[in-house]
Formats: C-alpha cells, structure tokens, sequence
C-alpha cells in the first residue's frame, strides 16, 4: 500500500514566529504514522527554521518555488541546487505560479528537470480553469501539462515524481476552503484516469500505478476523508485549511482513519 502524502501549501503566510507556532501545534496534534507522510511548504524564508525545530518522523519540508538554473546572475532567485538539503520536495508550476508569474509549460518542464537533477521530488501542479472545464478542454490541458512537464526525464526519474491534481476553479481564496465549490467524485476519478494514462503513455503502467497522485482545492477536514477515498487519490495538497491547526491535524487524522479502515478490511477478508 502506498503512503499518503498530505502536503500543506502556506503560501505567502506566517512569518518565522508564526510558522514556528504552527508547527509547535501540530507538533502535539499529529503523532508519527508510519502510513502517513506530512509535508510542509512554508515561505523560502523560513525552511532554514523549521528544518532546525521540526520533528523529522513527523513532518517533511518542501519549497513552494525554486528557480530552475542552478547558480549563476539570476538576482532575486534561489536554486534547487540550495534547497537540496532543506527540503525533500518542491511544488512546481503551482496555479499561482503559472497564473499569476506567467509561468508557462515550457518553465515548469524546466524546473521539474532542475527539481530531480538536485534530487528533490517535483510535486507538479496540473488542472484547469474554469474557462477550460466550460469548453469541456480539461483532458486536453491535462494531457500539455503533464507530458511537457515529464518530457525531460527517464523512466528512472518518475519514481520521485508526484502530480497533484489541482482544477484552478477549485482553490479557496485562503479563507473560503470551508464553502467553496469542489469537483464532483466521479470529475476527479477521470481526471486521476487521465493523468495516469498521459503518464502510462510515456513511462508504461508500472510507472503509472506507481505514480502518487494528490487531489488539492478547497480541502478541509470535513471532505477529507471523502477525497482520499476516491481511486486513484494517494493525498491532498491543502493551501487555506493548513494555516489552521485544528483542520490541517484533522486532514491528516482523516488519512490515518482511512489506512486504518483498509487495513482492517484487508484483515477481515
Ligand atoms: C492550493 O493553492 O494549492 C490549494 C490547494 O489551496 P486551497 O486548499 O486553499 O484551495
């Protein structure tokens, strides 16, 4: 069985006082799963910090962007090359990213390539907006993002890679995670379908099945457990729920409740 990932994105929040408070917290919240594998995305500035408090059978570190040459006159950038003892994971071509910063497939195959040279796992963000689920374009988008985003790697490479599915309608505005829209069940199971047959296409099914694959928009501790049930779903990506303790220790109490209830299945039969 795999290991869910629950993977908080905080994006541009908590300076180093408050993402120490926060860890603090979960920290007394979150025991150790061996099931379960929790990583935190916090800004740039503060993966120094956390990489010293943190709880390492606990909680994993990820970089939310990282630029993809590895040294050089890149003024205001900072490499995979420097994270690669932070962080074991880095969000690439996240909505925010690629809407907001112009990044374009082009970039993110780049920084997926960059990401596994510096041995860090890309966690690629893929979905599409809602202008493009109208049109009905949502395969098609899917297909661009994850065959140019895997394009520059072998067989080898896809192993550390991971895909959160994120439809760009979906996400919350940080604070609206509890009400926002979020796609149907059977919405996510054919896009997860879709991903994994672009990603069989080019690396074979081995290398599909093994691909871990996450679903993030508007998650919270309420459809937690609904989300990760869905086939094909080995975790969440969760931005606005994470800043919160009490929802983001429930997210992953949801993941373990879920492994606990397959494994006595499995048990029983
Ligand atoms: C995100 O931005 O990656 C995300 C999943 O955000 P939210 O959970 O707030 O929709």
């Amino acid at each position: 069985m795999k290991r869910t990932l629950i993977v908080a994105n905080w994006k541009m929040n908590l300076d180093t006082a408050a993402a120490s408070l926060l860890v603090h917290r979960l920290e007394e919240r979150i025991k150790i799963y061996r099931e379960i594998e929790v990583v935190l995305a916090p800004s740039m500035l503060v993966l120094q910090p956390l990489s010293l408090q943190i709880d390492r059978r606990k909680f994993r570190l990820a970089a939310q962007n990282a630029f993809y040459k590895d040294e050089g006159a890149y003024t205001g950038e900072v490499s995979f090359t420097m994270l690669q003892d932070l962080v074991h994971y880095a969000l690439v071509g996240h909505s925010d990213r690629r809407h907001k910063f112009g990044e374009n497939l082009e970039t993110v195959r780049e920084k997926t390539a960059a990401a596994i040279r510096n041995d860090i796992s890309p966690i690629i963000c893929v979905g599409e907006t809602k202008q493009e689920k109208l049109a009905g374009e949502t395969g098609i988008v899917l297909h661009d993002q994850v065959t140019t985003a895997l394009s520059n790697l072998t067989s080898d490479n896809i192993d550390n890679v991971v895909i959160a599915y994120e439809p760009v309608w979906a996400l919350s505005n940080g604070t609206d995670y509890l009400h926002h829209e979020i796609p149907k069940p059977d919405d996510i199971t054919k896009a997860v379908k879709a991903i994994r047959s672009n990603v069989a296409h080019l690396y074979g099914d081995k290398a599909a099945d093994n691909l871990r694959l996450l679903y993030g928009g508007s998650t919270n501790s309420s459809t937690a457990f609904d989300l990760l049930s869905i086939e094909g779903i080995d975790g969440l990506l969760v931005g606005g729920a994470s800043l919160n303790y009490a929802e983001f220790s429930g997210i992953v109490e949801a993941a373990y409740r879920l492994h606990y209830e397959k494994q006595e299945t499995t048990h029983a039969e």
